[in-house]
């Protein structure tokens, strides 16, 4: 029977999918196959971990163990790890990683490779953690890249990682609060002044309801009773609240202080995380057109909501890596959780992507979407992608729709 990605809306359409034990291994595989493309943990929407007619390499059982490098304030770890487990590890020693995305499930690689992200005005996404990575290329080559800011928003077009190194930060504490009903009016005119109220926020809307459902803030202070007129939770929610989803597979809120990695995911790494039974998208805009972003989706809300599971708006601290659709500058995140709808999904995307074109906009690698957008290092990238596989043998029909721009 075929593997499907965790969504299950993608049937794998490799034809094999090997589960190499040592990098040699890895090195082998890579080096005899034609087409060929790592897999993490099946978490994305779209076949950008597909390898048609190919080898899907599954690190899984690599015997690769994690090493923390308490002086360097660092930790290398195999590309299969969970950020769950790396952040357990990091935090018994004393350490934390400065965020984590919603979710802990996801593997290192496969994380990083798609510029995953969580919320926070000054917290860049999970691949700008990445001082260091391990790269088996085309022809079984194992190279070591150090703070290369091409290589690690990789799409798994480059090669296949082996081993990070990911920078750490000292371990910490912090709440989680959720407060009720913010009017679009104070989202608006206090949109900084709110983004600033904790280490991480998030806000959650159907875009056609008369206020935000929900903001959650994840800080270290008591953000105060009435949060620009919202009003704290009378008890933990799920960000799908208004959709009926009950609050199990959460983790804490109403203000208890723990340690980081219990809570900046929203969801536990002991349950399924968000809905389970759903589809993704994200766009990201400049910081500067956030207002107007949010109003031109507010627009198209009663197109939105009969779709929508729940939307989430964050925000991402840009950096300097290549493909990272943060690449140039801080940008609002704007994710939408579907229904498990993808005809509908699909005929709202060209739509979307029309009313946000202006503001410049990206879309998450990992998500459904139409349009990769623009970045200033592409031709920097498909040069590198053709020095290290001159071949193409981890060019996939992703990979050549949207960073060779064939059709
Ligand atoms: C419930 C849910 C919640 C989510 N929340 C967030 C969120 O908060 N923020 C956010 O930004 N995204 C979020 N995502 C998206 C998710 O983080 C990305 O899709 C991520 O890339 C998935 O990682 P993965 O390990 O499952 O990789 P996969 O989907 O298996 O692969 C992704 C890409 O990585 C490549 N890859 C994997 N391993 C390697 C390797 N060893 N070497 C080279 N390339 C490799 C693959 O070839 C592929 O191109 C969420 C997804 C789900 C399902």
């Amino acid at each position: 029977m075929r593997e499907t990605n965790w969504a299950g809306n993608r049937t794998f359409t490799a034809e094999r999918i090997l589960r190499p034990r040592t990098i040699e291994q890895v090195r082998e595989a890579v080096a005899g196959a034609t087409a060929v493309k790592a897999l993490g943990s099946r978490h994305c929407f779209n076949d950008i971990a597909d390898c048609p007619g190919g080898v899907q390499l599954d690190l899984s059982a690599l015997d690769v163990e994690a090493e923390l490098d308490v002086d360097a304030a660092t930790v290398t770890v195999p590309a299969s790890a969970r950020y769950g487990d790396v952040a357990v590890q990091v935090h018994e020693a004393g350490f934390a990683l400065a965020n984590l995305a919603s979710l802990p499930h996801c593997t290192v690689a496969g994380t990083v490779a798609t510029a995953t992200h969580g919320s926070g005005r000054r917290n860049q996404s999970l691949a700008s953690a990445v001082s260091g990575l391990e790269l088996v290329t085309a022809d079984g080559d194992l190279r070591t890249y150090d703070r290369h800011d091409g290589v690690v928003v990789g799409l798994g077009a480059l090669g296949v990682v082996t081993r990070l190194t990911l920078d750490l930060v000292p371990s910490f504490e912090l709440r989680q609060d959720v407060f009720d009903g913010l009017s679009w009016e104070s989202a608006y005119e206090r949109f900084e002044e709110i983004q600033d109220a904790g280490y991480s926020v998030s806000m959650f809307t159907n875009w056609a309801r008369d206020t935000i459902d929900q903001v959650w803030v994840k800080g270290s202070g008591q953000p105060g009773a009435d949060f620009f007129g919202a009003r704290a939770a009378d008890g933990p929610r799920h960000p799908a609240h208004a959709a009926g989803i009950r609050a199990d597979n959460c983790t804490r809120q109403l203000g208890v202080p723990g340690p980081w990695h219990e809570r900046i995911p929203h969801f536990r790494l002991d349950f399924t995380p968000s809905v389970g039974n759903e589809l993704q998208t994200e766009y990201f805009v400049p910081m500067k057109h956030a207002v107007e972003a949010m109003e031109a989706l507010r627009g198209i809300g009663h197109r939105l909501a009969p779709v929508l599971l729940v939307s989430e708006i964050r925000t991402v601290a840009g950096d300097g890596l290549w493909l990272s659709p943060f690449h140039g500058g801080d940008r609002l995140a704007l994710h939408f959780t579907w229904r498990p709808e993808e005809d509908a999904v699909r005929a709202l995307l060209p739509v979307m992507e029309e009313r946000l074109a202006p503001f410049g906009v990206r879309p998450h690698w990992g998500k459904l979407f139409h349009h990769a957008g623009d970045y200033p290092r592409l031709a920097d990238f498909r040069a590198l992608a053709g020095e290290l596989d001159p071949h193409g043998k981890f060019r996939s029909p992703f990979v050549r729709r949207h960073v060779f721009g064939e059709r």
